[in-house]
Order: C-alpha cells, then structure tokens, then sequence
C-alpha cells in the first residue's frame, strides 16, 4: 500500500513529490512513458528556453529545469517511475491506479496529468503529420525540411510567439497567422515577433485547408481572411499549430467532478477535488494561468493539502 502516489512528471507533480518526499511519504510518482509525441517531464520538455522561471537569471532549458526538480525530490525519497496510470478506481479505500503492468492502492492521490496541444480539427493536419504538421516547433524544427523553407504557425498566444521565434533561427521565412488583429500573448514576446525580419503576421486569417501530397506532405496552406472572406494560398513546407492545450483527464471523466473543457474541478482556495484523498494540481485543474511557476505552486498545495488530509485520516 502506497500512502500517496502522484499522476504526472511535469512541475506540478515533481513539486508534489518533493513536498510529499519531505513529510516523509515517500511518494512514488508515476511520470509517464516516452511516446512519440511526449517525453517525461511535461511540457516543458518540449520548450526551449525557459526565461520565466525564478532563481535562473539567465533562463534554464526545460530539460534542465525538470531534471534539477526531480532530482531535488528524489534527495527527500521521492520515487519516479516511467509509467502511465491507465485507468483508476476512487469507489472505495483504498485509491486505485492501475499502470500498464500493475494495480497500485494507494491512501492517497495527487492529479498532475498536465494537458496537450491542441489542433485545428482538420483532416489535412492528421493526413500531414509529420510530413511537414507539427505543434511543436522545439522537438521538429530544427529537421532538414524546415531548413531554410517557409513555414506556417497558427496562434495568437506565447506559444505561438515562442514557436515562430525558434523557428526563424531554422527557417527561411515563418508565418504567424492568427484569427483576430491583436495577439493574446505577452507584450515582449509579441514585439520580438512583429519587429523579426524573418516573420510576418498574417492577422485576421484562418487556415482553412492543408495542401498537400502524399509524396511531398505539406506544399502550402489555404487561408481565408476573417473580415473579406477571401481566400489565398500561401506556400510553405511546415505548418505548427500553437493554438493552446487540452487538459489530460480523460481518463477521469465520469470519476472526478470537471467542467466541459475537461479541467478538473477542485474546491475554492484548495486543491480538493469531489473525492476524498483524490487532489488535482497544475495544468489538468489550471485553466487561467498554465504556467511552470504556477503548476509548481499548485503542486505544493495538493501535497499540503494531502500531508494534511492523511493525517486527518491517522
Ligand atoms: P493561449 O494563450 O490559450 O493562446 C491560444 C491562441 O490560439 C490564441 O491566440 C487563440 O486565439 C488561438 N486559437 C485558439 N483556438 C483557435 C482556433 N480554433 N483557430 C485559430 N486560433 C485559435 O495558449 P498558449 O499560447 O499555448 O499559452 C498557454 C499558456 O502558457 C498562457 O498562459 C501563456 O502565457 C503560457 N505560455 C508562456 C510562455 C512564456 O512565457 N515563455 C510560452 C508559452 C506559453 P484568440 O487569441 O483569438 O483566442
């Protein structure tokens, strides 16, 4: 019997785990596989710099960031294992989470799936991928395709302005292309992309269509501008989608109280869920704010609030 185990790898769950390892609870954090499209460690594993994260002055990768927080965790008996809860049973005590090999019960447990980038929906984005589609420019953009070509990325936000900036180091020119005529992203981010010679913002447009063969995968794009209507080809062999993300929780859907959108639902100034002894934390639960520092944060209130809950239950 486990006393508390934690569902994700990302910030939210290393900094769980630390909390948790130094009151003693030995958690065992279940981090996730190494999948085509996800490595362990969330998200960040997939960005480059990261220039907003306290204590590193002179910014820190996201793989170094997320190494240092489980390594921190794992110092006070934290446990990390490369595996994905794939179903789980909150009837009863105890909580079960069931992995690819094993049934765990556990007193208590903390949520920390994170969430996923999101696409447009469109046939042409699964016909392309990887032949040229992509939502992330850090673990595609530096492929021979992209070298010197023109790329596509669809956004409006920090994603997008961080996925065009790193690929205009890669490609010869890159395309913001965004449904509205003002970004939602940060003002210093907006600005290095709008004064970037080698991007251009196409505002007001929508990607209607990838076009395409089979031979070539991605050629251009169709858009269509918002206020006209009209419709024109731009070509390019890449095209990112930077459109925001989706919250991991479909494996708690009809378990866990959550909203339609899918982030769970956790109880005012706490990070309780409807379950007693279940807590979410980071990007599964955070649909305001999504950033490391922030799912840290909420990582440490699910431990407190789990320390403390167990306790309780003693
Ligand atoms: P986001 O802030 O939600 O932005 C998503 C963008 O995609 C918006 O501009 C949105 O347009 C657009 N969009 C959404 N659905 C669309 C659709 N169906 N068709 C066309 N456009 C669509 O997501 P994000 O950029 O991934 O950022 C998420 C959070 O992470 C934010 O809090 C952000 O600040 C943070 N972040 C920070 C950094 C950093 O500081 N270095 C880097 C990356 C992300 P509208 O604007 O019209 O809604």
């Amino acid at each position: 019997m486990e006393k508390i185990v934690i569902i994700g790898g990302g910030p939210a769950a290393c900094t769980a785990a630390l909390y948790c390892g130094r009151a003693d609870l030995a958690p065992l954090c279940l981090e996730g596989e190494f999948t085509e499209d996800m490595l362990p460690g969330g998200q960040l594993m997939t960005t480059t710099e990261v220039e907003n994260f306290p204590g590193y002055p002179e910014g820190v990768t996201g793989a170094e960031l997320m190494a240092d927080m489980k390594k921190q965790a794992e110092r006070f008996g934290a446990r990390f294992v490369y595996k994905t809860a794939a179903a789980v049973d909150f009837s009863g005590t105890p909580l079960k989470v069931t992995t690819q090999d094993e049934t765990l019960e556990s007193k208590a447990v903390i949520i920390a799936t994170g969430a996923t980038a999101r696409y447009l929906g469109l046939e042409s984005e699964q016909r392309f991928m990887n032949k040229g589609v992509s939502a992330c420019a850090t673990c595609d953009g530096a492929l021979p395709r992209f070298r010197g070509n023109t790329v596509v990325v669809v956004g409006g936000g920090d994603s997008a302005m961080e996925e065009s900036l790193f690929l205009a180091n890669f490609a010869g020119h890159v395309h913001v292309v965004h449904r509205r005529d003002q970004f939602r992203a940060s003002k210093i981010m907006e600005d290095r992309v709008v004064n970037h010679d080698k991007i251009t913002v196409e505002w007001n447009s929508v990607v209607e269509e990838i076009l395409g063969d089979d031979e070539n995968g991605v050629t251009g794009v169709r858009l269509r501008d918002t206020v006209s209507e009209d419709t024109r080809e731009l070509a390019c062999v890449g095209y990112f989608a930077a459109i925001g993300h989706k919250p991991n929780t479909d494996l708690f859907k009809d378990v866990l109280e959550m909203e339609a959108s899918g982030y769970l639902v956790t109880k005012p100034d706490s990070t309780y869920t409807n379950v007693p002894g279940v807590f979410a934390c980071g990007d599964a639960q955070d649909k305001t704010y999504r950033q490391a520092i922030t799912a840290a944060g909420s990582g440490c209130m699910a431990a407190i609030d789990a320390t403390r809950w167990l306790e309780q239950q003693a």
